[in-house]
């Protein structure tokens, strides 16, 4: 399957790891981009910019195919220095970056001036645009089923993939809700030229989390995950654990939300400790609706492949059938 991402990423497959606070190492991305897609590091998860570099380096000895980094720009409990991880990645020598949250317009002109390809992810049309309009390459369009934060308007990849096949030039992957063949067919059908997976991503042998985690991806349902931070404008889904119920209570409270509440419920480090011990309410994960349709822990190779493989089916034999019927 050629698209004009598959080209201008130099990847095999149109199939894209998004980037995930703590799940982003040099094993997952090299495993991605090892097995004809594009891995991507996750740069705050590196606690400095030199251990990014360094991390850029271990992924670089792991494969020679192409892989990206992240830079997400939300809010933060501690103060983060984007212009310093910006620049590591530029130094790195990395060609490909994806931005997600705020503006990235900042960052562009060193990116740009070092030749990288810019992916923004945007979660409605008018920040698709915008990205468009700032000189973004791509865009990955991230509908409200995602894990993470889905921004604050709510609407599906039903209407949001082909509202950007309309309205942008740029080139778009399909994100949020993606996991197999027929969410790839569909997303090529909507006019999309691959798609980004975080959460089914999360679900593979490689991925660098206890294994009692991507169990209970496997164990739940549609219904398992849970919006939190509406009351900050800062939504996230997450999975819906004792530690997201408590946090939705307090959100629940009459007047307005005190982020210090929740702070200590929700701050990265438990979720960190979470990946790493399988404590499962020990403190919040992003995960996205996808959770419903996952339902085994192959590795990123086997599982890129059935994708792959599934799409191909779907549309050289059932669409081809139906056309010809
Ligand atoms: P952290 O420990 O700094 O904060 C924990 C959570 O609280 C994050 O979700 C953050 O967005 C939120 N938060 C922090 N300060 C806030 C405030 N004043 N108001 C409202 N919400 C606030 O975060 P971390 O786990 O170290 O992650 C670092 C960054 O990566 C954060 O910006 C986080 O949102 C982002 N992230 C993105 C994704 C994703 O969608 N791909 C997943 C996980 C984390």
């Amino acid at each position: 399957m050629k698209t004009r991402l598959t080209k201008l990423l130099g990847i095999e497959h149109p199939i894209v790891q998004g980037g995930m606070q703590w799940v982003g190492l040099a094993e997952l991305a090299s495993a991605v981009s090892n097995a004809g897609g594009l891995g991507i590091l996750t740069g705050l998860t590196q606690p400095t910019p030199e251990a990014l570099l360094k991390e850029i380096q271990r992924c670089r000895n792991m494969t020679d195919k192409p892989f990206a980094v992240n830079l997400t720009i939300l809010p933060t409990i501690k103060p983060v220095p984007y212009e310093e991880y910006a620049q590591a990645i530029v130094d790195s020598g990395v060609k490909i970056v994806e931005t997600a949250g705020r503006n990235p317009e900042p960052f562009l002109p060193m990116f740009k001036e070092a030749g990288i390809f810019v992916i923004h992810k945007c979660t409605s049309i008018r920040h698709s645009l915008k990205a468009e309009k700032i000189g973004c390459d791509a865009v990955s369009v991230d509908g409200f089923e995602c894990a993470g934060h889905p921004g604050e308007d709510d609407v599906t990849n039903m209407i949001l993939l082909p509202l950007a096949a309309r309205r942008l030039s740029i080139p778009f992957l399909a994100s949020g809700g993606l996991g197999d063949g027929k969410g790839l067919a569909a997303s090529l059908a909507m006019g999309a030229d691959g798609i980004n997976m975080g959460t089914r991503f999360m679900v593979t042998q490689e991925a660098p989390i206890h294994k009692r985690v991507k169990q209970a991806m496997v164990d739940a349902t549609e219904l398992d995950t849970a919006l939190i931070y509406r009351s900050l404008r800062n939504t996230a889904r997450v999975f819906k654990n004792s530690i997201a119920e408590q946090v939705l209570e307090i959100e629940g409270q009459p007047g307005a939300t005190d982020f210090e509440d929740i702070r200590p419920l929700v701050q990265g480090a438990k979720g960190r400790e979470l990946f790493e011990e399988g404590d499962l309410d020990r403190g919040i994960w992003s995960a996205g609706m996808i959770v419903g349709l996952i339902d085994d822990i192959p590795t990123c190779e086997e599982l890129i492949n059935r994708i792959v493989a599934e799409a191909d089916d779907i549309i050289n034999e059932r669409l081809q059938q139906l056309a010809t019927a």
